[in-house]
């Protein structure tokens, strides 16, 4: 039986996992599973699949990372001294 557009792509999605986003916040920029650049072949085929826009699927693996404590959200980001005082972890006492 044919399946329809929709049901091929989301078996080849199925077929073709993503592989985990590098560890960015410690310098690595390679696919984990493959050694090669990142998104890989695979990944970008499960995405195109899936239908979602290459560099916005990227930039929301990478933004899903556990980010290092000190990490700079940037000019654009709020920034509020109050919280990282109330949120701050392992300091001194
Ligand atoms: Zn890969």
């Amino acid at each position: 039986m044919a399946l329809t557009e929709a049901e091929r792509l989301e078996r080849i999605a199925s077929l073709i996992p993503t592989c985990p986003p590098p560890d960015v916040w410690n310098g690595m920029d390679r696919c984990p599973n493959h050694g090669g650049r990142w998104p890989c072949a695979q990944t970008e085929a499960n995405w195109l699949a899936r239908g979602l826009d290459r560099s916005e699927a990227q930039r929301a693996a990478l933004d899903a990372l556990p980010k290092p404590a000190d990490y700079y959200a940037g000019p654009d980001e709020e920034y509020d001294p109050a919280e990282d005082v109330r949120g701050s972890v392992g300091g001194g006492f």
